[in-house]
């Protein structure tokens, strides 16, 4: 039990969360345009494929297709497995790298794991008579997972591999997507999928010098396994700097300090830390499993247990301030216990005060891991701390901080990805020739962030105007369902389209303002993708807020009256 604390002592907390968020945004006024995900040119190394020994040569590909995917991660294998399920035998994925796998594919660096519990990440454990190894599934289980969907339903026969799509257009005399590839082809399809990921392209902080680094380099999802050892054992005489303490570098650092010489760790904001509960999957529960249970737990998560009379009556009484400041004092009183555990386990105070994060829980998304604190108690690992600033220049040797340039063999970019611009990659270009992105320029318009009006059978998985889950698989099973069963019902009614109506993408357009924005709270966040970097933006160009279950249950209502929310012909 910890005690009662007075009110000020948690407005004291925010005042420095406050405190904090400014100074970040004080270095940084430019908000998104700080990254660059435009990697060519010099920086186009940084987005080559180190998975594959080559490009593989193949002629052009100049045929039709009755579903596309463009993408081969999580999104384009659930719904390929319901499109296989109601009959769809025509179905290709284009994906840019050298395999299925999205996220998982690229994502191969030390310590890769996913911390959503895997019997509710993995999609498709019914279907694939597969129970996780883990609670915690790391990397390589998941792209074993994902190659074996793709198996399962045949998904090879038509994918190709090492190929981005770079035009979608509609050809409205043929009712055909016509799409063309950067490999020559020019592909035809009667529905598209933008299946291309939320988080899938990577992005560098724009760091002055930072082509004049001498040493090696790499972005966190292009691991250069030939430089460091399959094992990392190529590190043990290397001096290597890591720029980014996300979850993806939270994953990675504890593999770097066993194994370089020496390590820096250069920090802008610390990751939240929490214990991560992991354990091997205890085969006599896992044998005991009835058909069906993945569908059961996923069920069950989506149902909250009901309110006491008692709760209901308490809540109806408290004001909207009170039930907000309730909320803010638990998630201080959480980002406490955060603080006192980096004080139980780093050793030295200054390292321990600097991995401290001041700001709310759920600003950035929360990390969970055993060893991560503890390798900044280890020799060879020091971290820089920026205070805030960033690492804004890159000399010869390395990252300059406060008139230190930190003399590096090895510089890593955990610096993340672009977020949720799926769907707008490529140029897509709809019924009346406007260019998706154009559309959007004065606001994303969508139903459910799935349809797009004038863009008839395209659909886009896990972008903005969908729901935000912290297990992804969820929404992205939710949306694959949806999407068959659209694809099924055109089918079945003799159908050659389905577009949605204007005032349905209305509709959905004003459910999102209405649902987003209530509290000040994304605002008052220290900058991360989470807030845009602390940009503004429209209300409507972001997450439908409204919850989950309500978003599934809008899906359900959507298919129920089809007629009202779609045209056809
Ligand atoms: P993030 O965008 O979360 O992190 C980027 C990091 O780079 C931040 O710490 C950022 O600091 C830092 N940074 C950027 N520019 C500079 C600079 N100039 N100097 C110093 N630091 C800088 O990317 P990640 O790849 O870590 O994670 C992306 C997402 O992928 C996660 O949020 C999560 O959704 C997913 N993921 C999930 C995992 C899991 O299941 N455990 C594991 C890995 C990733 P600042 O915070 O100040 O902006």
């Amino acid at each position: 039990m910890t005690a009662e604390r007075s009110q000020e002592y948690y407005d004291e907390i925010k005042g420095r969360f406050a405190e904090e968020r400014d100074l970040r945004l004080s270095y940084r006024p430019e908000g998104t345009s700080q990254f660059t995900s435009e990697l060519t040119g010099d920086l186009e190394r940084y987005a080559a494929d180190p998975y594959i020994e080559e490009i593989v040569g193949r002629e052009p590909i100049d045929d039709e297709v009755e579903v596309l995917f463009i993408g081969g991660g999580f999104s384009a294998l659930l719904t390929a497995a319901r499109l296989r399920e109601v009959g769809v035998e025509s179905i290709r994925i284009v994906e840019r790298g050298g395999d299925v796998g999205g996220t998982w594919y690229w994502n191969r660096y030390p310590g890769v794991a996913c911390d959503v519990i895997a019997y509710d990440y993995l999609p498709l454990l019914d279907e694939m008579g597969y129970v996780p190894t883990r609670h915690y599934a790391e990397g390589w289980e998941i792209l074993d997972h994902c190659r074996a969907i793709a198996r399962r339903y045949d998904l090879y026969e038509l994918a190709v591999f090492q190929t981005t799509v770079s035009s979608t257009v509609w050809h409205e005399d043929q009712q055909l997507w016509h799409l063309t590839t950067d490999r020559g082809d020019s592909m035809r399809a009667r529905f598209v999928i933008c299946a291309n990921g939320t988080l899938s392209k990577p992005k560098l902080a724009k760091i002055a010098g930072m082509e004049s680094f001498t040493g090696h380099s790499f972005h966190t999802s292009r691991w250069d396994y030939e430089y460091t050892g399959a094992n990392l054992e190529n590190l043990h005489d290397k001096v290597v700097g890591i720029i980014g303490t996300g979850a993806t570098a939270v994953q990675a650092i504890p593999n770097l300090a066993e194994n370089a010489k020496e390590l820096f760790v250069f920090q802008r904001t610390p990751s939240s830390i929490d214990i991560k509960n992991d354990w091997e999957t205890d085969p006599e529960w896992a044998a005991k499993l009835k058909p069906g249970w993945q569908a059961k737990r996923r069920q069950k998560a989506m149902t909250a247990p009901p309110l006491s009379a008692m709760q209901v009556d308490e809540r109806a009484a408290m004001s909207r301030e009170e039930k907000i400041r309730r909320q803010e004092n638990a998630n201080i009183d959480y980002m406490m216990r955060i603080h006192r555990r980096i004080d139980e386990i780093v050793e030295d105070q200054a390292t321990a005060d600097a991995l401290k994060p001041w700001y709310m829980f759920m600003c950035k998304r929360p990390c969970f891991h055993n060893e991560y604190l503890p390798s900044f108690n280890r020799p060879n690992v020091h971290l820089v701390d920026t205070h805030g600033k960033g690492i804004t220049e890159i000399g010869s040797k390395g990252p300059i901080f406060e008139g230190t340039e930190y003399e590096l063999d090895l510089l890593i970019y955990a610096t993340g990805f672009e977020v949720q611009k799926t769907g707008i990659w490529n140029q897509i270009v709809g019924e009346t020739g406007v260019e998706l992105n154009e559309k959007y320029r004065d606001g994303v318009r969508t139903l459910l962030g799935i349809h797009s009006h004038g863009y008839p059978n395209l659909f886009i998985m896990g972008g903005y105007q969908a729901s935000f889950n912290f297990n992804l698989t969820d929404v992205l099973q939710s949306q694959g369902d949806h999407i068959a069963a659209c694809i099924d019902y055109v089918r079945r009614n003799g159908h050659t389209t389905i577009d949605v109506t204007f005032d349905a993408e209305e509709w959905w357009v004003q459910e999102v303002i209405a649902h987003r924005g209530k509290t000040s709270r994304n605002a008052e966040c220290t900058p991360g993708y989470y807030n845009f970097e602390g940009e503004f933006n429209r209300r409507q160009d972001g997450n439908y807020n409204g919850g989950f279950p309500k978003y599934t249950g809008h899906m359900a209502s959507v298919r129920e009256q089809m007629d009202e929310h779609f045209s056809f012909t």
